[in-house]
C-alpha cells in the first residue's frame, strides 16, 4: 500500500512537470502577439517649415513662400521683405 502511494505521487509529480513543460513550450512556439493597431492615425507626410520671422513651424502647404524664405503669414513676409 505504501509503495502504491509513492508510485501514485511520483506519477502525479511527473504528470504535473510534463504539463508545465508542455505549456511553456507552446508558449515559446506561439508567435508573439500582434502589436495593437496604432490608434493614432498617421498624418500624411507633409514637409514642416519654419517661418523666417517668428520661427513658427507650419506645413509647407500653408506657408507663404517669399523671395528670402518661407513665412507663416503675409504680414511676416512683408515684414521681412518689405
Ligand atoms: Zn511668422
Amino acid at each position: 500500500m505504501k509503495y502504491l502511494l509513492i508510485f501514485g505521487l511520483t506519477v502525479a509529480v511527473i504528470w504535473l512537470w510534463q504539463n508545465k513543460r508542455r505549456s511553456s513550450l507552446t508558449d515559446k512556439a506561439r508567435p508573439p502577439k500582434p502589436q495593437q493597431k496604432n490608434r493614432t492615425r498617421k498624418l500624411p507626410a507633409t514637409e514642416i517649415v519654419a517661418c523666417n520671422v517668428c520661427a513658427v513651424h507650419l506645413p509647407q502647404a500653408e506657408a507663404l513662400i517669399g523671395g528670402h524664405g518661407v513665412y507663416c503669414s503675409d504680414a511676416h513676409r512683408r515684414q521681412a521683405e518689405g
